[in-house]
């Protein structure tokens, strides 16, 4: 297998954050970037309007209790470490340098000491390089505070709404980090806004701990995190070998299946790529629909493939999944917790993994078989105790 499992169909552009519908949601009716935005693209503003009131019900500070405590205690911090000085900065004089097959099993046993689950090392290719910032945090007023503190790094890009990005790395370290899967069953709700934010807290720590590791090196590095992404996680994290694309949207992997959060850090220290996977899951995919029948949404496709700004794959409908958040009032997990492929790594559970992938006649058979033994519809879990 020498490439990614994804298909390039067509000449690929580069994505524009502010088509992200969480960048949509969070345009602030009346503000110079929501005018802004749909002076250009008139037919979004009715939806964008409906999809803002998912997250300025969560991030309304006016009041408390116990039902935000759970996403403003689990979310709010990881803005911290969206910092520009936090996620970038200017590398310190080199030191003696080491092989790129050295340096990546450092990196790598560094990162899973830090907390990652699982750590993967590719090309960073430009198409997946945002091509304009569009997420909030924006830093245009950011100010030095030294010591700790180091203000705008030279060379930062995407530090406003609308900016151009530019990162010139040619490599990608890609991290994934397992939820609990029984906390994530007990959702839509407290308990899974909390799961989702404690471990998008822990890849963001992570991600910015091994980017100033490697600038301390006298590399440059810049790390990416739900709070400051200048790059497509997903299609880095298949390029570096963790998984493949699945009908879910989400990346699939053989170790934890789609129950995974992601974070990486893009570089130019010399380091060895891993190969990219291929365990069967565009085929799986097109045997299993279990994500899109059980999804409350209808948001997952149960067709073919189409294709998508030059990618032939299974399209997701974005703005319906974050329309039903806002009805839910939560974040949805229920394709991440009911796909086959997301089970504990037991010793079982990794001989059924085995067999998936290994032998394809047997994936009907795994599927109607998950079916059987977990129910073919999402059951939702017992709450945990921490849940008031
Ligand atoms: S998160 Fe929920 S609503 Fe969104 S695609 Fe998955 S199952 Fe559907
Ligand atoms: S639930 Fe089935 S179709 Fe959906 S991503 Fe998982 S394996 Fe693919």
């Amino acid at each position: 297998m020498e490439g990614p499992t994804y298909e390039i169909v067509g000449k690929v552009e580069r994505y524009d954050e502010r088509d992200n519908v969480f960048a949509r949601e969070c345009l602030e009716p009346g503000s110079p970037e929501e005018i802004e935005y749909h002076r250009r693209k008139p037919h979004l503003a009715q939806v964008d309007r409906a999809l803002g009131g998912f997250i300025r019900a969560k991030r309304d500070t006016s009041a408390g209790g116990w039902e935000k405590a759970y996403y403003q205690g689990a979310f709010s911090p990881i803005a911290h470490l969206g910092l520009p000085d936090c996620v970038d900065g200017v590398p310190l004089s080199p030191g003696a340098g080491r092989s790129a097959g050295e340096n990546s099993s450092i990196i790598k046993a560094l990162a899973l000491h830090l907390g990652a689950d699982m750590v993967g090392i590719g090309p960073l290719k430009q198409e997946w390089v945002y091509s304009h910032r569009g997420v909030l945090p924006f830093f245009g007023e950011q100010r030095a505070n030294p010591p700790l503190f180091e203000g705008m790094p030279r060379h930062y890009t995407g530090g406003r709404y609308g900016d151009p990005i530019v990162i010139e790395h040619p490599n990608a370290i890609a991290m994934a980090f397992a939820q609990d899967l029984d906390v994530m069953r007990a959702g839509p709700g407290e308990a899974s806004d909390l799961e989702v934010g404690r471990v998008y807290a822990r890849s963001a720590l992570v991600a910015v701990q091994v980017a100033r590791f490697i600038r301390t090196l006298g590399y440059s590095a810049r790390a990416h995190h739900l709070r400051n992404y200048c790059v497509l996680v997903v299609p880095v994290a298949v390029d570096a070998g963790l998984g493949e694309l699945a009908r879910c949207g989400y990346m699939v992997s053989r170790r934890y299946g789609a129950d995974t959060r992601l974070s990486c850090v893009t570089t130019d220290m010399p380091l060895a790529h891993d190969r990219p996977a291929d365990i069967g899951i565009q085929d799986f995919c097109s045997k299993c629909l279990k994500c899109a029948r059980t999804c409350p949404a209808g948001a997952i496709p149960t067709g073919g493939k189409v294709e998508v700004n030059g990618t032939l794959r299974w399209k997701v409908d974005a703005e319906k999944c974050l329309l039903y958040w806002e009805k839910a009032g939560a974040a949805c997990m229920i394709c991440q917790t009911v796909c086959p492929w997301s089970k504990p790594p037991t010793a079982f559970h990794r001989a059924v993994a085995w067999t998936a992938v290994n032998i394809p006649a047997s994936r009907r058979a795994l599927v109607a078989l998950d079916d059987v033994f977990y129910g073919s519809r999402f059951k939702q879990g017992p709450r945990p105790a921490w849940v008031g």
